[in-house]
């Protein structure tokens, strides 16, 4: 998961260009429903810093389907929209585009709407709630929401800049290294904690986390054991961790899981005795097979 900063845009702007889109029936339809419209945006920016979900509204049937056809019918302003959201997440930082602020694992590629178009509809072009994510995370959170709390972290509204709401624990249980995430925060942030730990739960991302973390620490390992032949010490090891750590947090947020592996790892006090267990083990990677040549592509 990670913060991002949402877009200053106009809704005033971009809502009467897709409403002036529309053909006649559909646009009367819109204009007849813009007050409520607007009043129902301020109360998502009244409820999701708040992490509370807007009250539903049941509207009728042809209002709800003009609202759907904002979104689900192509205009030129609703593509204007987009490019407008997506220069805003390139001008804060490229990260944004290159990896979905649900996961942090894939390029965002697919547009969420974070309160589902189908039972929040007067929100299908409201711009904080466009969220640009990856195919596997929309496809994973679906239509789901819980009008009682919020069940995903929003990069907008739950994930603080500073604040950590997503951890890992290592630690080494016979001989094998056990790596878990969570979400958990302090004091004022602990709701925000809660939302974390549906959010992995929900996308599983935890089991997820894991796999991707194994890979990297087993790299960690073959770069020590190439600096380090006959053992790494304490000092050297906590360097390397805090370094990595930096890293991590600088370029991907302190909410990254690879960040937080950096430091899962540092708070492990039998990592050091794993590691090296695995540096001056015998067992390098076998190289068999390197002198033979590929057969020729056909
Ligand atoms: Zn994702």
């Amino acid at each position: 998961m990670r913060f991002q900063s949402v877009a200053e845009l106009d809704f005033n702007e971009y809502l009467d260009a897709i409403i002036q889109a529309k053909h006649l029936f559909t646009r009367a339809l819109l204009i007849a429903a813009r007050p409520d419209v607007i009043a129902r945006f301020q109360a998502y920016d009244l409820a999701l810093p708040q992490h509370q979900v807007p009250a539903l509204v049941v509207m009728d049937g042809p209002t709800k389907a003009a609202l759907l056809a904002c979104y689900n019918v192509g205009t030129i302003p609703l593509s204007e929209l987009k490019n407008a959201i997506l220069a805003s997440l390139l001008s804060h930082a490229p990260i944004n585009l290159q990896r979905c602020p649900y996961c942090m694992l894939n390029d965002p590629r697919t547009w969420d709407h974070y309160l589902p178009k189908d039972s929040y509809p007067e929100y299908s072009v409201y711009h904080p709630n466009l969220l640009y994510v990856c195919f596997g995370c929309n496809q994973r959170k679906r239509d789901d929401y819980d009008a009682a709390a919020p069940l995903y972290c929003h990069p907008y509204f739950t994930v603080p800049e500073a604040e950590t709401l997503l951890h890992c624990a290592v630690l080494v249980d016979a001989g094998a290294l056990v790596i878990s995430y969570y979400g958990a925060a302090y004091g004022a942030h602990a709701s925000a904690g809660d939302i974390a730990q549906r959010h992995l739960e929900r996308l599983q991302l935890p089991r997820r986390f894991q796999a991707e973390a194994a890979a990297l620490v087993s790299n960690l390992i073959g770069e020590l054991r190439h600096y380090f032949p006959k053992g790494v010490g304490a000092e050297a090891m906590k360097d390397v961790l805090r370094r990595r750590f930096s890293d991590a947090q600088e370029q991907l947020g302190c909410n990254a899981w690879d960040a937080r592996l950096w430091h899962g790892l540092a708070f492990c006090e039998e990592f050091l005795d794993y590691a090296n267990a695995q540096i001056i083990a015998a067992d390098v990677p076998s190289s068999d097979g390197f002198e033979i040549p590929a057969p020729k592509h056909r």
